[in-house]
């Protein structure tokens, strides 16, 4: 590491912290950047500077927008009374991208995880709660079929069973451990029709 200069040296430590960037990666997009024309490079940190400092939680149903409110909670043509709950804005885009949800989602911004101490309280789990005092008629769990994912999903139907609301999982269409984002959109669509009430 020391071969290099110190202005490189760090910018590859910043970005062996990104997730899934190992020391290599990170040694190998720092050259790369090092190649790249100095206003592309401009553009990247400004893209990253605005996006972190522009996007928020929507209000109701804390997914990552540029308003207080998510498009989808905006729209009056979607039934707000079906609530898909998701662990990521990644995995709300994937069933969005199929066209054929009409209901609205709840993002979690994760899953509980016992072995890496990710409990209830760290997801957005309150939030969810709290929405279902209003007219909810269905919640539909499409967390990922991973441990955490399933984990998620049982505690949740727990919780929200005694209020009477209908609770469903999204069938095991879904590879076991697949991450929703990377399932095509007919499997997607089939773990949907094929819901099984909890
Ligand atoms: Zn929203």
């Amino acid at each position: 590491m020391e071969y290099y200069s110190s202005h490189i040296n760090k910018l590859i430590e910043q970005l062996s912290h990104l997730p899934g960037i190992g020391a290599k990666s990170a040694q190998r997009l720092a050259f790369h950047i090092m190649n790249m024309p100095k206003d592309q490079v401009e553009q990247l940190t400004s893209s990253i500077t605005d996006a972190r400092l522009n996007v928020q939680y929507c209000k109701c149903c804390y997914t990552l927008t540029d308003q207080e409110l998510c498009p989808i909670c905006a729209n009056q043509k979607r039934d707000h009374s079906t609530i898909m709950v998701v662990e990521n804005t990644r995995d709300l885009a994937a069933y969005e991208k199929t066209g054929k949800f009409d209901g609205v989602y709840h993002v979690l911004h994760g899953a509980i995880s016992p072995m890496l101490g990710i409990g209830p309280d760290d997801i957005k789990l309150k939030e969810l709660m709290k929405r279902l005092q209003g007219d909810v008629q269905e919640v539909i769990i499409a967390t990922n079929s991973s441990l955490e994912g399933e984990t998620t999903a049982m505690y949740i139907s727990k919780l929200i069973k005694p209020t009477g609301i209908k609770v469903s999982r999204i069938a095991s269409g879904v590879p076991v451990g697949g991450d929703l984002e990377y399932i095509d959109e007919v499997t997607l669509l089939r773990a949907l029709e094929g819901r099984v009430e909890l």
